[in-house]
């Protein structure tokens, strides 16, 4: 009778976690693209009171523990949303392109309000070394260090905190500019563009020696174009446009969630340790399928420097573009969003995640991308020989 009475509540405790809809309040997008904040359902959760999942856990900083429902409003709504859209971004990889490796990965740890440099070695770096801020990256698994009693890790997304920085503290100042609407414009149509990509990324990072590490500059979230749109649209971040403080709480930013999930997708073939402009492209490509905005895609088709419609200097194709100083995301992002157009846009997300797979981590966008697109096509396009020939002709029309 004690076992019967003890397996029913076992029984209705499990059925209760899972059959439980746990509604919070997280940030959206609406049909403009601007941020809301919403009531939805978190789905597939395992904990009845934290932020625990069957596929993400969302933890605070270095802890291990998942965020628990009686947290502070600011801190649950970075969970909220890291996770509801963490799960978006999982479901468009196993459901649309059928991905068996995102489909098998174990529970992802993301963090949120991390300022800790990642080390390969020790996980976390020494917190009074080099602080981060207004950013978010995915980091790859590690062994740990038993002897330092440094457990094993898996892949992680992290999010760091925002920061306000003052215009005055960047290098060369934008003030004079007229603020920094006015700097994004005519930065676009005046200077060469791939100082357009540095000059967001050292206007979010601070520019501050923090932008440097060992493996080059750090990148911000993917090309100029999204962190673009993501700052003109974004409703937490707008009042401070045109003003001198700008800050970035990645955590809230739908676009930003999706690209450092699309890393953890493509991270079969591409290693997370890597920051290229392939890697980085195909990170945005995907943040701007997975957001399946119209006002965004409008955005991107208008304004991206491969042959946005809007764009007076569109981008030539230059050796400067792969490496170093000048590597150059924004190319690379239009030219996979251009694809489409080229080759069907009913399977254009199946070709590029296919494509992704024929890469690897220190590709070179003039021989191999661009080959792997003509090897995609081969298997993937509806008419082969047709569809190889425009795409010969996009890449010659950009000085390939
Ligand atoms: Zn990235």
């Amino acid at each position: 009778m004690r076992a019967i009475f003890i397996f029913f509540t076992v029984f209705f405790q499990i059925t209760n976690v899972f059959s439980r809809e746990v509604k919070k309040r997280l940030v959206l997008r609406d049909e403009n693209f601007r941020g809301v904040i919403q009531e939805k359902i978190l789905p597939d959760l395992i904990s009845n009171d934290s932020y625990n999942g069957k596929y993400f856990k969302i933890v605070y900083g270095k802890s291990n523990n998942a965020i628990s429902f009686d947290e502070t409003e600011d801190i649950q709504l970075k969970a909220a949303t890291t996770y509801y859209h963490l799960n978006k971004a999982r479901n468009f990889f196993v459901n649309i392109v059928h991905s068996q490796y995102v489909q098998n990965l174990p529970q992802i740890v993301v963090r949120i309000d991390l300022i800790n440099v990642f080390n390969e070695v020790g996980h976390f770096a020494n917190d009074n070394l080099d602080p981060q801020f207004n950013n978010a990256l995915t980091v790859p698994e590690g062994a740990g260090y038993p002897s330092k009693e440094i457990g094993p890790w898996g892949i992680e997304v992290w999010f760091r905190p925002a920061k306000e920085i003052n215009i005055k503290d960047f290098p060369g100042s934008f003030e004079s500019l007229g603020g920094i609407k006015a700097s994004l414009i005519s930065f676009r149509n005046q200077t060469h563009m791939s100082n357009f990509q540095s000059f967001i990324n050292s206007l979010l990072l601070g520019g501050t020696a923090s932008s440097i590490s060992s493996n080059g500059p750090i990148r911000l979230v993917g090309s100029s174009i999204m962190v673009e749109a993501i700052y003109q649209s974004s409703d937490f971040v707008a009042s401070f446009f045109g003003r001198k403080i700008y800050r970035l709480d990645a955590a809230l930013v739908p676009e930003i969630i999706y690209h450092e999930f699309s890393h953890v997708a493509l991270s079969e073939h591409l290693e997370l340790s890597h920051s290229t402009p392939v890697n980085e492209g195909l990170a945005d490509y995907f943040a701007g399928k997975i957001s399946n905005s119209k006002k965004l895609a409008m955005k991107i088709k208008d304004y991206n420097l491969f042959n946005g419609k809007e764009v007076k200097k569109k981008q030539q194709y230059q050796m400067a573009f792969e490496r170093g100083e000048y590597a150059n995301t924004d190319f690379v992002f239009g030219l996979l969003w251009n694809i489409g157009e080229t080759i069907g846009i009913d399977i254009e997300n199946d070709f590029i995640y296919h494509l992704a797979s024929r890469l690897s981590t220190n590709v070179s966008i003039r021989d191999d991308l661009i080959q792997a697109t003509l090897d995609t096509c081969k298997l993937d396009c509806k008419n082969p020989l047709n569809d190889r020939l425009k795409l010969y002709k996009l890449y010659s029309s950009k000085n390939f």
